[in-house]
């Protein structure tokens, strides 16, 4: 994606943050709770949690959520691919 595409990150929250905050090499609990409270005050979570949604970022957390709650919205409980139907 173009990074013009994404400019509003730069006026999200995380901007001052650590990025190992936000891409730990070794992700914990503690870590989440502190990036999602970062990302609870930021004025574009919604454009972030979208963009991430529909890019299908794989890492780190982006819109206040987690890769696996990312691939958890992305892939219900019951989804399958239509391709394998
Ligand atoms: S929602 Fe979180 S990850 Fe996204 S720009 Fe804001 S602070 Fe950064």
């Amino acid at each position: 994606m173009p990074l013009g595409e994404i400019s509003w990150l730069r006026r999200g929250a995380c901007r001052t943050s650590d990025p190992e905050l936000f891409f730990p090499l070794a992700p914990s609990p503690g870590q989440e709770a502190r990036a999602k409270a970062v990302c609870a005050g930021c004025q574009v979570l919604d454009q972030c949690r979208d963009y991430a949604l529909s890019a299908g970022e794989s890492e780190g957390i982006w819109g206040g959520m987690t890769p696996v709650e990312r691939r958890r919205a992305r892939f219900p409980t019951g989804w399958h691919s239509p391709a394998a139907s």
